[in-house]
């Protein structure tokens, strides 16, 4: 029984190659679970092989907004792998707005997300970057649930987002600036999830290195600690949080 759940991680990815086994064995000898999350195809098929492999690591699957501009989106072949009973949840897909400008890339990037939105009864994971004041109107028109992932947004767009039933996961970046520390108090305790994002944005005192699924307890004594609650109090309610979520 997993005490701590990494909501969001990328085991699957390139970087792990030479030790991919060992990092996941690591994370699960330590009591933690995790959510590894797709990309792109190739990325969602590779999270659902670790999943077959591993009790205690669950996959997610989807086409992140601009990760690979390379894949023609193909509706049926996510579909297939969204009702694997492996795959807790669809993502991670959003909007970024980061690296796009153009009208017609950002239109582009909504009609995609929302036709992704409509695949699957199961949670999403959404990534938002840059894009927070057309993501909120438009979930708020929705009926799906889920988590707005490595967020970054303000605290009052933290308690919109959970106004509307959506969880706010956060990472190693919260632990980058003090900007975010209003943010991270605004969030109700029944509305947090920790993730790690590994193996990006890895936090004191592993920054600039590549993250792993086990350095989740530094994300979470971090998150305590400006939340002014003990550490073991905060990993308790933040897994149950993902447990309800994802359905684990
Ligand atoms: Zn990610």
């Amino acid at each position: 029984m997993e005490k701590i759940i990494d909501t969001h991680c990328h085991v699957q990815m390139p970087q792990y190659d030479e030790d991919r086994g060992v990092v996941i064995e690591r994370a699960l000898g330590a009591g933690i679970g995790m959510v590894c999350v797709g990309v792109d195809l190739p990325s969602s098929q590779a999270a659902i092989r670790l999943a077959e492999k591993y009790e205690g690591l669950y996959a997610s699957v989807g086409l992140h907004p601009n990760d690979n501009l390379d894949e023609r989106y193909d509706q049926s072949a996510y579909e297939v792998l969204a009702r694997h009973p492996r795959v807790v949840a669809i993502g991670e897909i959003g909007l970024d707005y980061y690296r796009v400008t153009d009208s017609i890339l950002k239109e582009r990037q909504r009609e995609r997300f929302i036709r992704q939105l409509d695949m699957s009864e199961k949670p999403i994971i959404i990534h938002c970057r840059d894009a927070h004041d057309d993501m909120l109107p438009l979930l708020a028109g929705r009926t799906n649930r889920g988590v707005i992932h490595s967020f970054t947004g303000t605290a009052e767009q933290a308690r919109a987002y959970c106004a509307l039933g959506w969880y706010i996961g956060l990472n190693g970046i919260a632990t980058f600036s003090t900007e975010y520390q209003e943010m991270i108090r605004a969030i109700p305790a029944d509305r947090l999830l920790l993730e790690t994002d590994a193996p990006y944005l890895a936090s004191a005192p592993h920054r600039g290195k590549r993250n792993e699924p086990l350095y989740i307890e530094g994300v979470g004594n971090f998150i305590a600690d400006i939340r002014g609650v003990p550490p073991a109090e905060l990993f308790r309610m933040t897994t149950e949080n993902a447990k309800r979520l994802f359905g684990i």
